[in-house]
């Protein structure tokens, strides 16, 4: 199957910072409780893209963590609104996630990957054809 190039567009609920991503486009879950307190949700919804085909415009805020395996990571949210945009680790210099939830509807390829399924909630189900990772992060991949 060829992948399909893709072009999307997306931005932050006041409309203060938006990320333009070129695909093709893969989209993977990530159930950890940095990615559910970040998010506000049960699992953080992300894009990874390489970097170069990524376009910020506007300036995220930055909050910096140290992930369960010892690894930096960046969080990056607009100030104003409070939507979670775009995160970075440099333990992966050439990707950058962006979250879903920014893009316009309808957009969006379904979850390849779950991890840190571990936390899930007993009432999650997960996705068909998804790699369930129990703990670790696998996104070092784009
Ligand atoms: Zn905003
Ligand atoms: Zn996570």
């Amino acid at each position: 199957m060829a992948a399909t190039s893709t072009e999307l567009t997306g931005t932050c609920l006041c409309g203060a910072i938006s990320v333009a991503v070129k695909g093709p486009l893969t989209m993977k879950m990530c159930h950890c409780m940095d990615c559910r307190k970040f998010t506000g949700t049960n699992a953080a919804y992300i894009l990874p893209v390489a970097r170069t085909d990524v376009r910020v415009t506007g300036s995220p805020k930055q909050f910096w963590t140290v992930s369960d395996n010892g690894k930096k990571y960046c969080r990056g949210f607009c100030a104003e609104c409070g939507s979670s945009v775009i995160d970075e680790s440099p333990h992966y210099e050439a990707v950058y996630w962006v979250h879903m939830g920014i893009f316009p509807a309808h957009t969006i390829p379904p979850p390849i990957e779950e991890s840190f399924w571990v936390n899930a909630e007993s009432w999650e189900i997960l996705h068909p054809g998804v790699r369930v990772l129990e703990r670790q992060e696998g996104q070092d991949d784009v």
